[in-house]
């Protein structure tokens, strides 16, 4: 459920009508929906609430936005960073540095000091040797490290390609097999607290079956490793799970994966970390945009837009469906591809789609454009970068202004043996 709705034939956020925001801000623009992120925070918390003690870290890189991160930080959400950049915006975010955890399987020596430095929760190890090193370097800091080895189970998350982590010739975490052999030289690392394992295979899952049975995977481990004589008291089971993106999308409810996991977990007697990211922020956003031509095609005509590829590059990159609504429709529709105006053909957001029937001028909407959106735009040709918006029921404010090329310019320099 979301908070964009038609009243009175225009779509608005919240109490706010679109077109103002267009006529504020101008386009394209990240529109958020704070009642939406909060609800959906709410409603993967209660989802959680059979599965007994919980850890919910949002995936910021999901929307990093600080202004959303104060809102999820409201909500009681820990982080899930992947970059010391991440942790600095989540700590600014007013998130608690106990509560964020620090995954990633590129974490660089400067980056661990950081966050020993900042003290975070917990350090989500993907191989051995950077378990070794950030053991050495918080023992020579005389801190001992909180920290979990992410595992990975060899499941088809059956998710697209470039968003599946979980298979074993993904990069991400150590094989589910050798881990009980790694797990024991680990823990024997003075400046390492190893505690539990990790999990994360992946990201749109539109099926609970992988994630239970790797869920299954993991418990088995649980129990060899404490077989072994190891303590495990905590277990990041990541996220992953996956929102309709298409009008007739049917999903797996956070109410679903709830019972799935208190049903996979019963027993484990530890405290299950969660690391939701799309599905807190995914239709909690929009990307309004507003149509420059409608130039006629050899089959369909093509809405060409002023947002592109750029500013929301998830159907370049993933092939993914966005919708897209009329801001004030008029009832009618037409089949037409929908474009953007960067110099790439891949700048093509649908083909042959039945979309309400727009002209110059009019504004438009993808929907469900709150996660992996506005943190993946670029300024490529030189194009500004698309600023983002929150809505409160009837306010709203610029989070994120609208980067023009001047100050990316004033940031390069033409050597001085080419200004002679
Ligand atoms: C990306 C990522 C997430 C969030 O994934 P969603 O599909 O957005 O829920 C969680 N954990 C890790 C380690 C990630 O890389």
């Amino acid at each position: 459920m979301n908070h964009f709705d038609y009243r009175d034939g225009v779509l608005h956020a919240e109490d706010v009508p679109l077109p103002v925001i267009a006529d504020a801000v101008g386009t394209p623009v990240y529109v958020y929906s704070t009642a939406t992120f909060r609800r959906h925070a709410q409603v993967f918390r209660e989802a959680l609430a059979g599965a007994g003690r919980v850890h919910l870290a949002y995936a910021i890189k999901a929307n990093p936005n600080l202004a959303v991160l104060r809102v999820l930080a409201e909500e009681g959400y820990g982080a899930d960073v992947v970059s010391a950049g991440e942790m600095m915006r989540a700590l600014a975010g007013g998130i608690a540095a106990k509560d964020i955890v620090f995954s990633g399987v590129g974490k660089t020596r400067d980056e661990l000091t950081r966050a020993l430095d900042a003290g975070i929760g917990q350090f989500n190890l993907e191989l051995e040797e950077e378990g070794e090193v950030l053991a050495a370097l918080a023992h020579a800091r005389g801190q001992t490290a909180p920290a979990v080895l992410r595992v990975n189970p060899d499941v088809d998350a059956g998710t697209h390609a470039k968003i599946s982590t979980g298979r074993k010739e993904n990069k991400f975490g150590v094989p589910i097999d050798q881990a009980p052999a790694m797990f024991d030289r680990l823990s024997k690392h003075a400046g390492l607290n190893l505690r539990g394992v990790a999990i994360h295979i992946g990201s749109q899952l539109s099926d609970l079956a992988p994630l239970e049975a790797a869920y299954a995977r993991v418990g088995e481990l649980v129990a060899d490793l404490r077989a072994a004589g190891h303590t495990i008291s905590h277990v990041d089971l990541g996220g992953g799970l996956g929102v309709p993106y298409r009008p007739d999308d049917v999903l797996p409810s956070p109410a679903d994966y709830g019972a799935m996991v208190a049903r996979a977990t019963r027993g484990w007697d530890v405290e299950l970390m969660f690391e939701p990211g799309r599905v807190i922020a995914g239709n909690a956003g929009v990307l309004l945009t507003k149509v420059v031509w409608v130039k006629p095609g050899v089959v369909n005509p093509y809405v060409i837009v002023d947002a592109a590829m750029n500013d929301l590059m998830r159907p370049a990159m993933y092939d993914a469906y966005h919708d897209f609504v009329a801001v004030r429709p008029s009832g009618a529709r037409m089949t037409a591809n929908i474009a953007g105006p960067v110099c790439e053909t891949g700048d093509t957001f649908a083909m042959g789609r039945d979309i309400d029937v727009v002209a110059s001028d009019d504004l438009g909407v993808f929907r469900t454009a709150g996660a992996y959106g506005a943190t993946m735009a670029s300024m490529y040709n030189s194009r500004a970068l698309v600023p983002e918006v929150l809505v409160d029921g009837d306010r709203f404010a610029v989070v994120a202004d609208r980067i023009q090329p001047e100050t990316i310019m004033a940031a390069e320099r033409v050597p001085e043996w080419l200004t002679r």
